[in-house]
């Protein structure tokens, strides 16, 4: 009798460890994009920034001591996400040459660095996630510049989009087309490092799909201030009527931010479109969208600190980069530049 009844209660223990097994398998099949753009998190956003832009980066200057923490950092995030180095074998990181920072006095090697997620069905076609993790250092009397909004904020959005990604590859709902993480050094002194990257591309630029750019996304434009739900778009119709369609269609059905053009008027003085890495990409005749919440004013002084970003922003405005960027990946044609 105890051994009659030990058996069928192993056997009713096997039938319902595979009842969970079978609705725990069928509960991930479920999980959607929307699933996935809610793992980006205000509080993971922060964990990373208060982080990534603490003085003891020491403002991240190109090739400085703080940069290749900076660097480090990211990699050890990559490493410990099972997110792949593109470049081999636990490289994550394109080296530099000192001497290509031609305008910068003692100049120093420094590196991209990069991660990558392989697509499914069309891997050779590569999506271009760009946000600079370099910043302008510390002055002579010792203060810190901590780049917080510029560009941790951007840096740190990289992160929980690939992580979020990741976790759609480990479910098996990976992107179809390939996406590249590219974390750019050397943007302060000249947009040298997706500079470098363009001249050097890791895969050919005939097959980059296009480029979304992140610089600065994690405050309030002071203009804004009545109206905060906002993101600036700059470059998203200049050469692709298609990508700036998709942008607008994604945000509309998944985030519902109010994509301000402002900076996008050709004869906007700012020259925004010029300013950041995306910009060699452009000139390259891929598709780019750069995202951007304005200037402020701690813009390039000491006081860009962690404290001072809008959190909850922050991971909208991420979320937006996440759902544009799983369209684009996953729709069935590739997005063209129909404008040239
Ligand atoms: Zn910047």
């Amino acid at each position: 009798m105890k051994y009659l009844l030990l058996s069928a209660l192993a056997v009713l223990t096997v039938s319902c460890n595979s009842a969970q097994n079978a609705s725990k398998n069928s509960s991930i099949k479920n999980l959607t994009r929307i699933d996935y753009a809610q793992t980006i998190t205000a509080q993971d956003l922060s964990t990373h920034l208060y982080k990534f832009a603490d003085d003891a980066m020491q403002g991240r200057m190109t090739g400085s001591e703080g940069q290749k923490m900076a660097a480090e950092y990211l990699k050890d995030f990559y490493l410990a996400e099972g997110i792949s180095a593109p470049l081999g074998d636990g490289d994550y990181y394109q080296e530099i040459p000192a001497d290509y920072f031609r305008r910068m006095r003692k100049a120093q090697d420094s590196e991209n660095v990069v991660a990558f997620i392989k697509g499914s069905e069309k891997p050779e076609e590569v999506i271009v996630l760009s946000a600079h993790y370099d910043h302008v250092g510390t002055d002579d009397d010792g203060n810190v510049y901590n780049g917080a909004d510029d560009d941790g904020s951007g840096t740190v959005a990289m992160l929980e989009i690939a992580q979020a990604f990741q976790k759609a590859v480990n479910n098996g709902h990976g992107p179809k087309r390939s996406i590249l993480f590219l974390h750019v050094t050397g943007e302060e002194i000249g947009l040298y490092g997706s500079k470098f990257y363009t001249e050097n591309p890791i895969f050919p630029l005939e097959n980059t799909v296009c480029n979304l750019n992140t610089d600065m996304i994690g405050r309030i434009d002071p203009n804004k201030a009545e109206n905060p739900n906002y993101v600036y778009l700059i470059g998203s119709d200049r050469l692709s009527q298609e990508l700036h369609d998709v942008s607008e269609a994604v945000n509309n059905e998944y985030i519902n931010l109010e994509l301000d053009y402002t900076f996008n008027a050709e004869d906007d003085p700012n020259r925004f479109y010029y300013r950041s890495d995306h910009y060699n990409f452009a000139k390259n005749n891929i598709p780019i969208i750069f995202y951007f919440n304005g200037v402020h004013e701690d813009y390039h002084k000491p006081t860009d600190t962690p404290d001072k970003i809008e959190y909850d922003l922050l991971a909208k405005r991420t979320q937006l980069i996440f759902q544009t960027t799983w369209e684009i990946a996953n729709r069935e044609g590739r997005i063209t530049a129909d404008k040239l």
